[in-house]
Formats: structure tokens, sequence, C-alpha cells
């Protein structure tokens, strides 16, 4: 029998590698030089693609591909797979909830605690020997900021619950208010900004949310408002954003996501406000081998 064909779009986890290389017919698709010539020439073999964050399953490969019969996504978030076109064809879609909300909603804690502590500004201040010349300059309290989160989803509600521990009040936003919470919910962005110190960005990447956070957003937020991204950088207008923190119109922001990843505005590598991590929300070690293991 012929083997079955998985074509894995780019380079993802080891042990997700080792596991479906044991079974299947792995096919690396980011090490093919010619990629549409390679396609057709194992279009009749793959029958599953493997993608993630950076890398999915568009229209044009789902067209490509005949005998595909799953789209196994290595992240929660469904953005990159066309899933129109999935459905249409019958493709199943499946991704990985639930095991990565912890580390999602704990770094989500780090940043706002990192911007408003300016923990890594600190950090370099010891490395450089500054502490030595004198004492850090007083930074901003956390404990009982207003937090407001736009999606109450998964990943929403436990940034929620780990926020309350410190005290915050909790606000949020989502296309309907939820029944099961006593959070403050707001029937707009703006709103939410508005009366949120530190702002959340936690739904879904879909057309409707791409560009929520805008310029309306970021000034209802303020001078003293911190945007925290944890969820895709089409999110956030990324050019109002910068525009914002460099004439000082938004007090600070913690970004795990960007617009055009691994590209991010050069603008920001000066300010000390602003904490850039290389979209790791779920990249530890645990959740990766969690999130392996519902791929495979
Ligand atoms: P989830 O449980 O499906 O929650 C997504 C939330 O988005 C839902 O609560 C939904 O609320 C909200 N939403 C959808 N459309 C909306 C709209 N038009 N306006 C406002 N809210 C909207 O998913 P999750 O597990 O929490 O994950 C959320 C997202 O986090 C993922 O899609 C992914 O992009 C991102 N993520 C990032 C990382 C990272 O490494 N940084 C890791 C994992 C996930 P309503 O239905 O009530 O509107």
């Amino acid at each position: 029998m012929e083997a079955i064909g998985v074509l894995m779009m780019c380079p993802m986890n080891n042990y997700l590698d080792e596991e479906l290389d044991k079974r299947f017919k792995l096919l690396r698709y980011w090490t093919q030089p010619k990629q549409s010539e390679f396609l057709a020439q194992q279009a009749d073999s793959i029958r599953a693609v493997v993608g993630n964050a950076s890398a999915g399953a568009d229209a044009a490969l789902i067209d490509a591909l005949p005998k595909l019969e799953i789209v196994s996504n290595f992240s929660v978030g469904l953005d990159k797979v066309d899933l129109v076109k999935c459905k249409e064809k019958g493709v199943r879609v499946t991704n990985t909830p639930d095991v990565l909300t912890d580390d999602v909603a704990d770094l989500a804690i780090g940043l706002m605690l990192a911007v408003l502590r300016r923990i890594c500004e600190c950090d370099k201040y010891v490395r450089r020997g500054a502490w030595k010349l004198g004492d850090f300059k007083l930074t901003t309290k956390f404990s009982g900021k207003r937090v407001g989160i736009i999606g109450l989803g998964r990943i929403g509600l436990a940034v929620a619950e780990r926020a309350e521990a410190f005290d915050c009040p909790i606000n949020y936003y989502s296309r309907s208010k939820k029944a099961n919470t006593n959070y403050t919910y707001y029937g707009s962005v703006v709103e939410l900004a508005s009366n949120s110190d530190i702002l959340v960005v936690a739904c879904a990447l879909t057309p409707e949310t791409t560009h929520i956070v805008n310029r309306e957003v970021i000034d209802a937020l303020g001078p003293k408002g911190v945007l925290i991204n944890i969820g895709r950088g089409p999110h956030v207008d990324e050019a109002e954003l910068v525009s914002a923190l460099v004439e000082g119109r938004l007090g600070g922001a913690g970004l795990d996501v960007f617009e055009k990843e691994p590209e991010v505005p050069e603008q920001l590598f000066g300010l000390e406000n602003v904490v850039l991590l290389p979209h790791v929300g779920s990249g530890t070690v645990e959740t990766r081998k969690a999130m392996a293991d519902l791929s495979r």
C-alpha cells in the first residue's frame, strides 16, 4: 500500500516531526526549492497538511491537493487556514485548544508586569552596572489596574482569572455578553479601552477582528494606557500603534505578536515602555509536547 503523504508547512517541533515521520511519508515543504513542482509530483499521495500560526493551508494549496482529507493545525488560531475552502471540499480541520491556554495567559500577565514595572529595563540597568551610580526610577503599580479583555474565550478568561488575583477589576468586549461572569461588559472596543488601564487582545483573528485595535481605540486607551497583544499581529493597526508610542499618545505595550512576523518595526527598539517577544505564547516544552500529541 502506498504510504500516506503528510505535508508539513514549516519547521514546528522536533517531537511532532519524529512522530509523524514514524507513521507517514512526511514531506517537509519548506525544504523544497521548487515548491509548485514538488506539490504537483506529490499531490496524489498527500492526505494531510500540518500547519501552524505562521503557515497554514490557503485556497491554492487546498485546490492543488485533490486527496487532502485533513488540515491539522499546530496552534489554536485558524487564521492561516481557508476554512471556507475546507468546508467546500469536505476537508476536516483540527487545532490545539485548551492545552496552551495557561501558558498564553501566564505570558499576558508577565507582559503586564514587565511593561508597568519595567522589568526588562531594570535587568539591563543592573547588567550595565548603572545601579552602582544610583537607584532605578519609580515605575507603575500593576495590582488594582482595570484590565480590559477583547475576546473572553479560553485565553481571555484565563487572563481575567489571573488578573483578578492581582485585585484588578475585569472588563471585556466580545460579540455577546457572557451569562456566566460578573465581569463588566462593554458593547464596543472603544468603550472598553476608555474604561481600562490595560487592554488585552485575546480574540480570534478574523476579517472582523483585523485592526480591531485602531487609532480610535489607541486614543481611547490614552497616554497612561497599556496594550497587551497575545492574540495575532493583524489585530492591531501596527503603524498606528508605533506612532502612538513614539508620540507618547499611548503609555506602553507588551507585544508577543506582530503584523509581519518575524519583522518588527525598528522604531519600537529604542522605546523603554515596550516589551517585545518573538511569538512565544505557547512556547514551553510541556505545552508544545501536548500540542504535538493533539496534532499527530
Ligand atoms: P477561543 O476560546 O475560541 O476564544 C476566542 C474569542 O474570540 C471568543 O471568546 C470570541 O468571543 C472572540 N471573538 C471572535 N470574534 C470576535 C469579534 N468579532 N469580536 C470580538 N471578539 C471576538 O480561543 P482561545 O483559545 O482563547 O484563543 C484566542 C486566540 O489567541 C487564538 O485565536 C489565537 O489567535 C491566539 N493565540 C495566540 C497565541 C500566542 O502564542 N500568542 C497562542 C495561542 C492562541 P465571542 O464569540 O463572544 O465574540
